[in-house]
C-alpha cells in the first residue's frame, strides 16, 4: 500500500496541523496533479465542526478544512458552511468540481441515505426533514451521497482503517453514547429502512436503567460514558468512599465517565468496579453481536477506548465465555485506527462505494 505516494506528510501529523484552527489546512502538494477520477470530497457534518477533507483512494488526505457548525445560525448557514468548506478543499487540491468523483457527507442520525434527507438529528436544532443532498448538488455540482456518522464510520474503518481486508466486521463507537455499523458480505447492511446498526439500543436488562431512546436497560443505557457518569455520581450520592468524589471536588455534575476512569487509574475500586461492570455490558453486547454475525473483526472507536485495557479485557473475556466457541474463535477485537479522522475518512468511503449508483449530478454530465 501507499505506493507512488505524490503527499509525503502523514496524515497523523497533518490532523495535529489542523487541530484546534479554523480554516484550511493544506498539505504541500506536489507538482504532479493528484489523480483527479480517483479523489472524493468527504464531509463529517457534526454538532459543533464541519470538517471536508480531499482524499485518495488509498485514504489520504490531501487538504483539509475545518470550521465551527454554529448550528444555531440555522441551516441554511450550516449549509453554506458546508459548501464553503468543500470549496476551500478543492482549491486547496487544485481541482475543480468536475474532478471530483464523489462527495460524501457523514451526518448525525436520523437520516434517509436514499433520498439524501436529514430527518431530525438531536444535535442539529431545527433541522427536519432537510434535503441535503440535493441542496449540496445543486451548489457543487457534484454527485453527493449521504450516510449517518456511525455507518460512515464504518465504511472508513473498513476502508481504510482497523477493517482493511475484512468480509465480515462490526464496527462499534464506544463514547457517550454507543453507536455501530455492520459490514456484512463486504457491505453496509442498512437493513429495511436504512435503521439497521443501532447496536447501541439492544435490550440486556428490561427493567434497567432508562436510556435516551426512551426504552430501558439498553447497552447504551449500561455501558455508554454517560452511564459510566450516572454510576459515579449514584456512588457518591450514595456516600460510598471513593476517589470519584474527591477528584469531582463533591460536584456531582463535575462526574464524568473520563473523571471516572482517571478514579480507576488511581486503583479506585468502586471506579473501578463501575467500569469493569459497563465494559461487561459492552462485552454481553458484543457476545450476541458474534453469536448474530460470525463478524471476523470487531473494530472498536470512540472515547472509551483510551481506557484501553479496561475496556478491552472484560469485552474479549465476556466474548470467550458467552459467544458459541467457533465463532469466539474467529473474531478479533480491536482499536479502530482513524482517530479523529474517522469521519471525514468514512464520508470518504461514503462517496467512493456510492459510485455504481447514479446521481442526477451524474445523469446531467453525461
Ligand atoms: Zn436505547
Amino acid at each position: 500500500m501507499h505506493k507512488n505516494k505524490p503527499f509525503s506528510i502523514p496524515q497523523r501529523e497533518e490532523a495535529t496541523l489542523a487541530r484546534g484552527l479554523e480554516g484550511p489546512a493544506i498539505l504541500s502538494m506536489a507538482k504532479q496533479r493528484p489523480d483527479e477520477n480517483k479523489i472524493s470530497l468527504g464531509i463529517d457534518l457534526g454538532g459543533t465542526k464541519i470538517i471536508a477533507a480531499l482524499v485518495d483512494r488509498q485514504g489520504r488526505i490531501l487538504a483539509r478544512d475545518y470550521r465551527e457548525t454554529m448550528p444555531a445560525d440555522g441551516q441554511a448557514s450550516v449549509i453554506a458552511r458546508m459548501i464553503g468548506a468543500a470549496c476551500t478543499v478543492m482549491e486547496a487540491g487544485g481541482v475543480n468540481a468536475s474532478q471530483v468523483a464523489a462527495v460524501g457527507v457523514a451526518a448525525p442520525g436520523p437520516i434517509d441515505a436514499e433520498s439524501g434527507v436529514v430527518t431530525a438529528p438531536p444535535n442539529l436544532p431545527g433541522w427536519k426533514d432537510v434535503p441535503l443532498r440535493r441542496l449540496m448538488e445543486e451548489d457543487l455540482r457534484v454527485p453527493t451521497w449521504l450516510e449517518n456518522d456511525a455507518n460512515a464510520a464504518a465504511l472508513g474503518e473498513h476502508r481504510f482503517g482497523a477493517g482493511k481486508g475484512t468480509r465480515h466486521m462490526i464496527y462499534v463507537t464506544a463514547s457517550t453514547g454507543i453507536g455501530g455499523g455492520l459490514i456484512l458480505d463486504g457491505q453496509l447492511y442498512r437493513g429495511a429502512t436504512g435503521a439497521a446498526g443501532e447496536i447501541g439500543h439492544i435490550t440486556l436488562l428490561p427493567k434497567g436503567p432508562h436510556c435516551g431512546c426512551g426504552n430501558r436497560g439498553c447497552l447504551e443505557a449500561l455501558a455508554s460514558g454517560r452511564a459510566i457518569a450516572r454510576e459515579g455520581r449514584e456512588r457518591v450520592s450514595r456516600g460510598v468512599p471513593t476517589l470519584i468524589g474527591d477528584l469531582a471536588e463533591g460536584d456531582l455534575d463535575q462526574i464524568s465517565a473520563k473523571l471516572v476512569a482517571q478514579a480507576a487509574a488511581q486503583g479506585d475500586v468502586p471506579a473501578r468496579e463501575i467500569i469493569e461492570e459497563a465494559m461487561s455490558y459492552l462485552g454481553l453486547g458484543m457476545a450476541s453481536l458474534v453469536n448474530l454475525f460470525n463478524p471476523e473483526l470487531i473494530v472498536i472507536g470512540g472515547g472509551l477506548t483510551k481506557m484501553d485495557e479496561l475496556l478491552f479485557d472484560p469485552v474479549r473475556r465476556v466474548i470467550d465465555r458467552r459467544a458459541f466457541r467457533s465463532s469466539a474463535e474467529a473474531v478479533e477485537v480491536v482499536p479502530a485506527q482513524l482517530g479523529d479522522d474517522v469521519g471525514v475518512l468514512g464520508a470518504a468511503a461514503v462517496a467512493m462505494g456510492a459510485k455504481k449508483q447514479v446521481s442526477n449530478v451524474q445523469e446531467r454530465r453525461e
